[in-house]
């Protein structure tokens, strides 16, 4: 098998994702780090997600049959402008992780035009609240779509050979347009984010003066915040290198919302009976509802009392099922049940999880 050289600029999550799922098809290539704080450097070594790490970006990249740039959006660019001016390896290809596409890509060929280099714009799309090389994880992306977003620096073969370097994430590769990227995740992704950091600040101003608010917050308040909790930082600079199209989905938000009201205003039921049906019908016709490439319906629901060791219990039981999910729904009442749903990949497995639930406890199971 042909050897490589790989170097990882950015040994965080991403990053440190990245190389774990490059070496486990490729125990035979060579993965190189760079990280500029001593911190994820060391984790990285001691956890084997590289072979070698070192604090300064130039040092490794003359030596890359591939670098990825897996630091914040604005500092690939920087790494970008740096890489133009180093003597790399001939036909070397240079790619990225930003959330964002097209300011990098604009980047990259500006900097590297006429250059013997190949670019090609990624972007993994599975990530967490975690950061840092102590959080990557083999399986991030496993059943993610990752991006490619071809450029003008893009020769032909490039990206099959990116999807070999990582056929070992276990990812579904994908190419789209740079721009058409960007105006997608705004809506699925960026304009989430902010509807999301938006709902929390208003509740947390309402919660001083109606101070119930906090505690009645539950499931469906916090489904919508879940993302909340995200990087602030990245998060700035994914808005700022896609101002356009968060801007406009901003405000078609805006009259969406002045429809409702209006809706609300005028007491027109039927609208707003269609309104929250087509939301309904809709969701259920979107890929949210398929992980994997398996529809994730296969569920079962447990109503379990808040005491130690239910659900242990309740997995014991389930052990060597093709149990690929588990969650809990809490109710916001202290005294009643919660909902513990717990989703299969086959229908037998179901079945079978239903009938050894039945026989071996006194808890309610439900399948919908
Ligand atoms: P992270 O914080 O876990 O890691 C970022 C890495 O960049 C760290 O190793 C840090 O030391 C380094 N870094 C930060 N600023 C730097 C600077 N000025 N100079 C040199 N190095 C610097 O973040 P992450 O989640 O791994 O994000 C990396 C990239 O991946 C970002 O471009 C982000 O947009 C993209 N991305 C993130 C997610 C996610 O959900 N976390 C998902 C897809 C893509």
């Amino acid at each position: 098998m042909e050897e490589k050289i790989i170097y990882i600029a950015g040994l965080g999550l991403i990053g440190g994702s990245l190389a774990l799922g490059i070496k486990r098809d490729h125990p035979n290539y060579k993965v190189l780090g760079y990280n500029r704080s001593d911190q994820s450097r060391n984790i990285a070594l001691e956890r084997g997600i590289v072979d070698e790490a070192t604090a300064d970006f130039k040092e490794f990249a003359l030596l890359a049959d591939v670098i990825i740039l897996a630091v914040p959006i604005k500092q690939t660019i920087a790494f970008i402008k740096t890489l133009a001016e180093l003597d790399l390896k001939e036909n070397v290809i240079i790619t990225d992780a930003g959330s964002t596409k097209e300011a990098i890509v604009l980047a990259a060929e500006k900097a590297l035009a006429g250059r013997p280099v190949r670019f090609v714009g990624s972007h993994p799309m599975a990530g967490s609240h975690k950061s840092g090389a102590i959080a990557a994880d083999v399986t991030l992306f496993e059943n993610a779509y990752y991006i490619f977003t071809p450029s003008s620096l893009t020769a032909d073969g490039t990206i099959e050979e990116m999807q070999d370097v990582l056929s070992g994430l276990g990812a579904r590769f994908i190419e789209i347009d740079a721009a058409e990227h960007d105006r997608v995740t705004s809506q699925i992704s960026h304009f989430p984010h902010i509807l999301a950091a938006g709902l929390m600040e208003q509740a947390w101003d309402y919660s001083a003066e109606h101070e119930m608010t906090n505690r009645f917050a539950a499931g469906g308040f916090r489904d919508m915040t879940r993302i909340a909790e995200s990087e602030p930082r990245m998060w700035t600079s994914i808005l700022l290198t896609n101002k356009e199209a968060v801007l406009e989905r901003i405000d078609d938000f805006k009259h969406r919302l002045d429809r409702v009201a209006t809706m609300i205003e005028e007491s027109d039921d039927d609208a707003i009976w269609e309104f929250f049906n087509h939301a309904k019908a809709k969701r259920k016709e979107m890929e949210i509802h398929k992980r994997g490439g398996f529809d994730s319906f296969y569920d079962l629901f447990v109503d379990v009392p808040d005491e130690e060791d239910v659900i242990l219990t309740i997995l014991e039981l389930l052990r060597g099922t093709s149990l690929v999910n588990v969650r809990i729904n809490e109710e916001n009442r202290e005294d009643i049940y919660g909902i513990l749903q717990i989703s299969f990949k086959n229908a037998q497995d179901l079945q079978r999880a239903e009938q050894v639930i039945t026989t071996n406890t006194d808890y309610k199971v439900t399948i919908k």
